[in-house]
């Protein structure tokens, strides 16, 4: 019998076993996956790939599947590689980062009448279970330096209800845990970090997301590192939850007391206040084989990036009314997700929405992450009113109307680079001529 970490067994050797798995994959369905991961055309390509298909057929007879599919072995082995990378012993391989702050609110009872603090500037994620079971949402302004949860108003804006506090590392750069940290213990608060963007950054010669009492990074597609498409690492810092927050991924299943009669027990997951009912989580044993893969290689993507990262800040660093991504210290490293490009626009003589449309025009992609969150309809149509919001969050409506863009940062040539730099310089001195 296989271990019992779900409940679909490997039965193993045996007169009549139970399949672990319904139907596996086969020659024909592997081809189809190569095809997709690796895609072509033209006579050398297909000569290629007729040359695989031989092989793989041979493969075929001389192989045997795997004996599971899901939560198993290489789900373990990412979750170990993670560890030893962030130095935890908590990292738990889940859906993606979206669910891995779901098991965090189930664990603080997160109730409606509850306040959690999220920065004004991030991706829905990061509010969506608080909105959803009607908590209120306070929206903390930013750091106009980082676009980063600000601490001082995160420190405002704390009331007897706040229950969690929940930083965003926007772009990888971490954000200032400290005062947070002390804020939150000072009130009892729990910290979740949201650090979707910070696989690999430090903060004071921490890993983010092994400081506060929980955290998640994602592996979605467009994040530094992926499992397939989708994914995500969760940790925690509560005394004796990391095995619950396995169980917590997978419905409440427990083997350790079994009901009559019967293989496992579901039990309820202690939470902070009282328990709570588990979901369902869990992710692909080829999903755990991908990220397992990424995970070994992430210090080199990191590195690659801050290279193109400390090339655009040294080129841009010539206009003062430019000012470029700040590169970390000592005490600060990032991860360079995204770059961020900010100007200022009385030195420009205008906005970043003129320099967003002079390099759309020139050819260079910017992406603004992240829109105001209270600006969403979901938002205001459960009943917060944006106008008086942004009047609590002055900078970040400076920011995001007049000063930020992101700009790609991975996977583009030197000559991209360089092209992208020249675009950025020439049009801010064309808005600083009146062009
Ligand atoms: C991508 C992202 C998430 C969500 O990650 P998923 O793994 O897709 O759930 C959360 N927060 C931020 C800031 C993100 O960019």
């Amino acid at each position: 019998m296989g271990k019992a970490t779900d409940f679909r067994y490997n039965t193993g050797a045996t007169r009549v076993p139970w399949a672990a798995v319904g139907e596996n994959y086969n020659a024909h369905d592997l081809m189809e996956i190569i095809r997709f991961l690796m895609q072509g055309e033209g006579p050398e390509y297909e000569a290629a790939i007729n040359a695989v298909w031989e092989q793989v057929e041979k493969l075929d007879k001389l192989s045997t599947p795997p004996g599971k599919l899901t939560t198993a072995t290489q789900v373990e082995a990412a979750e170990e590689a993670c560890n030893a990378y962030l130095g935890t012993d908590s990292s738990t391989f889940v859906t993606n980062a979206t669910s891995g702050f779901e098991i965090a609110y189930k664990y603080a009872n997160l109730k409606a009448g509850d306040e959690v603090i999220v920065p004004a500037i991030t991706f829905v994620a990061t509010m969506a279970y608080p909105l959803a079971i009607g908590a209120k949402l306070v929206f903390a302004d930013v750091d106009p330096k980082t676009i980063n949860m600000d601490p001082a108003d995160v420190a405002r804006k704390i009331t007897p209800k706040t229950k969690m506090i929940v930083p965003v590392h926007i772009g990888g750069y971490p954000v200032d845990l400290d005062p947070i940290m002390e804020l939150a213990r000072k009130h009892d608060i729990l910290v979740l970090e949201d650090a979707a963007h910070a696989f690999g950054a430090m903060y004071k010669g921490r890993k983010i997301g092994t400081i506060g009492d929980f955290a998640a990074f994602s592996f979605h597609e467009v994040k530094n590192v992926t499992s397939f498409g989708e994914g995500g690492i969760a940790t925690t810092n509560i005394p004796g939850f990391a095995p619950e927050m396995k169980r917590a991924r997978f419905l409440g299943m427990d083997f350790s007391a079994p009901i009559k009669n019967w293989l496992y027990n579901i039990t309820p997951i202690p939470g902070k206040e009282h328990p709570f009912v588990a979901a369902n989580y869990s992710t692909t044993e080829i999903q755990g084989l991908g990220l397992k893969l990424q995970v070994a290689r992430n210090e080199e993507i990191i590195e690659a990036r801050r290279r193109a990262a400390e090339y655009l800040t040294n080129r841009l660093s010539v206009n003062d009314a430019i000012i470029p991504q700040d590169l970390g210290n000592e005490d600060i490293k990032p991860t360079f997700h995204l770059y961020l490009l900010q100007i200022d626009p009385e030195k420009a003589g205008g906005d970043v929405q003129t320099l967003k449309k002079k390099l759309e025009e020139k050819g260079v992609t910017n992406i603004p992450h992240f829109g105001p969150l209270y600006r969403f309809k979901v938002v205001s149509d459960m009943g917060y009113d944006p106008d008086e919001i942004a009047k609590t969050c002055p900078v970040c409506e400076e920011v995001f109307y007049k000063r930020f863009t992101h700009l790609p940062i991975y996977g583009l040539s030197e000559e991209q680079l360089e092209y992208m730099a020249d675009a950025i310089l020439e049009s801010v001195a064309e808005m600083q001529a009146g062009k």
